[in-house]
């Protein structure tokens, strides 16, 4: 074992197009999986550790959660798994059963392409019956909390003979936790020709000692960050769990004076979906990704320059060098897996002198990233709440008041009107304020003017941990408990004629109307408007939608989970499913 580690910088001023993932090395069946979950191009992290790790090497990692670490030690090592063996060839070491789970899902999902690959979780407090039928049966991947591995491998449960690859996720956490020694036996006891990967947002000295004395050779690879953002560019951030997303974006819009927008998401599937839901909700918005073709991409661009075009959904390749001076916001609806990206994307706008406004939405899980944001750019990022509907209803009011005036100096054509409006006054004998209203009536169509501050969900404070669906941690768990309150039933929200819905979702699985709306919103493109009366029973709810919607969006609600559970969505039988034309019924009437 050698001691010497050789350090290796990527400079974020280098040139900005980096490999693509079919640059590095990685088995097809891999690169497949990559392209079904819509990765366009790899981290810094990922650019960096995949070669090294393809190519045997050790590798000491400076990198923390959000930066694409997971894939970046999962990538090589599913590309190079013997399927056939039934020895355990990976183990990944992680600090706590939240991320040993989370790295579990990201071994299935990049495996996806691959045909009978097992990954084993393995964490203190789970039986140990399942985890050992599993290991019976044969894993190829096993990530585990260290003392847990340590119960195992003391029972003689785990045989590690045959390991090939030993990573360590977030290594400096580990230390804190007190598995100094689990980890440094565990090294010290499998094959000497093992792969190590060690991953840690710091190193602190006694990593450094670990990486010397039990990893070969290794290649110390940091991302440093650029450190530049603009002065004339606000920086905001709010927090948000994963499903309240598309709501926020659609209240941001509401009240935030844009006049070109960019909004960043992850993946190339992402730009589409989103650009879609946005122009249902009657935005002209577009998505770019580096899937669009490059004539495409200028004609998108040019659109959004001369103005025809406010919104842009992109991915970070797409919106490259983009130069604008109409965008005046930037939306990080995902945040970017590393600093570098983040000061690439703000510095779209803020352009030619310009100021310009960043909001990046951050989930639990994404705190500490937020952190590193902070310290790359050296510049704070204001926290902000989530704009209430009464926030909404004013800037609404307010964009009124600019329309009569607005129409109002257009001469010409108001004074063709005037002699009309006259002649009804005059005729019907009805004050002309009261004719102003009706017309407004007539140009409001059937969406209210005004949104009904008594839907509104009990305010969550930015500063509670809001629920992020996709982790299970306990810590997570208690934000969404303190917000069961909310009303077990909504009332109507339109005068739509409605058709009642049976889901199989109920107060059982402590459902909250919020989060019916928010999943078939999102899963099936519905705006507010489509939604009736929601009745939360014990084992069931009935949720009124809106007659006219489509039969492609109800088709995509058929996999719609709500905490979990398959909703299966079905017209409930015992209203008949018939339409609901008095929706409005006992409601004072909306504008
Ligand atoms: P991690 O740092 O591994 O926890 O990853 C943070 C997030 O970034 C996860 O949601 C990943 O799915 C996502 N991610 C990882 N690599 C990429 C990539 N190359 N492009 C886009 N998203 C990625």
């Amino acid at each position: 074992m050698s001691d010497t580690t050789e350090n290796d910088t990527i400079d974020a001023d280098a040139p900005e197009i980096g490999p693509t993932f079919s640059d590095l090395g990685l088995s097809d069946q891999v690169l497949k999986a990559i392209k079904e979950i819509g990765y366009e191009t790899p981290s810094a992290i990922q650019a960096a550790t995949i070669p090294t790790l393809l190519g045997g090497r050790d590798v000491v990692g400076l990198a923390q959660t959000g930066t694409g670490k997971t894939a970046a030690f999962a990538l090589p090592i599913l590309s190079r798994l013997d399927v056939s063996a039934k020895k355990p060839q990976a183990l990944v070491l992680s600090p706590t059963r939240e991320l040993a789970l989370q790295v579990c899902e990201a071994f299935e999902q990049f495996a996806s392409g691959m045909r009978g690959v097992h990954v084993l979780p393995v964490y203190g407090g789970q039986a140990y019956g399942v985890q050992l039928s599993a290991l019976r049966r044969g894993v190829h991947v096993v990530v585990g909390t260290p003392g847990r591995i340590m119960d195992h491998l003391a029972k003689g449960t785990l045989d590690l003979s045959e390991l090939k690859y030993l990573v360590l996720d977030e290594a400096d956490e580990m230390l804190k936790m007190g598995f100094a020694e689990d980890v440094e036996t565990i090294l010290a006891d499998t094959p000497d020709d093992k792969q190590v990967a060690l991953f840690s947002a710091t190193m602190p000295p006694q990593i450094r000692r670990i990486s010397k004395q039990y990893l070969n050779d290794a290649e110390e690879i940091t991302v440093k960050a650029k450190t530049t953002t603009s002065v004339n560019t606000t920086q905001r951030y709010l927090m948000v769990s994963y499903p309240q997303k598309v709501d926020a974006l659609t209240r941001i819009l509401e009240v935030e004076a844009f006049e070109g927008m960019i909004i960043f998401v992850r993946t190339k599937s992402e730009t589409e979906t989103l650009a879609e839901k946005l122009r249902a909700r009657g935005y002209t918005a577009a998505a770019i990704s580096g899937d669009v073709a490059q004539a495409q991409r200028e004609r998108t661009v040019g659109q959004l320059k001369s103005g025809k075009l406010d919104i842009l959904v992109a991915t970070d390749v797409a919106a490259r060098g983009l130069d604008v001076d109409r965008i005046t916001h930037v939306v990080n609806y995902d945040l970017p897996i590393d600093t570098e990206s983040y000061v690439h994307r703000i510095g779209r706008t803020g352009r030619a002198g310009r100021s310009g406004a960043a909001i990046s939405f951050v989930t639990p899980r994404e705190r500490r990233l937020l952190g590193a944001i902070e310290k790359a750019t050296r510049q704070p990022l204001t926290q902000m709440q989530l704009p209430t509907l009464e926030d909404v209803n004013v800037t609404r009011l307010a964009r009124f008041d600019d329309q009569i005036t607005e129409a109002l100096a257009q001469e010409a054509r108001i004074s063709a009107f005037r002699d009309i409006i006259g002649h009804y006054v005059e005729h019907h004998d009805v004050p002309e304020a009261d004719v102003a209203a009706a017309l407004a009536v007539v140009a409001q169509g059937e969406t209210p003017l005004l949104l009904d501050p008594a839907d509104e969900r009990p305010a969550r404070r930015d500063d509670r941990p809001a629920r992020d669906d996709r982790s299970s941690g306990s810590r997570d768990d208690r934000g969404g408990r303190a917000d069961r309150g909310d009303r077990a039933e909504r009332g109507p929200r339109t005068s739509k004629p409605m058709t009642a819905y049976r889901i199989e979702v109920g107060r059982r699985q402590r459902v909250e109307p919020r989060q019916i709306v928010g999943a078939l919103a999102n899963e099936g493109g519905l705006s507010r408007d489509d939604f009736g009366a929601i009745q939360i029973r014990p084992d069931f709810s009935i949720v009124e939608l809106a007659s006219d919607i489509s039969r492609d969006m109800l088709d995509r609600l058929v996999d719609t989970r709500i905490s979990g559970t398959l909703i299966e969505i079905k017209p409930d039988r015992r209203s008949g499913g018939a339409p609901r034309r008095d929706a409005d019924r006992d409601r004072k009437p909306r504008y």
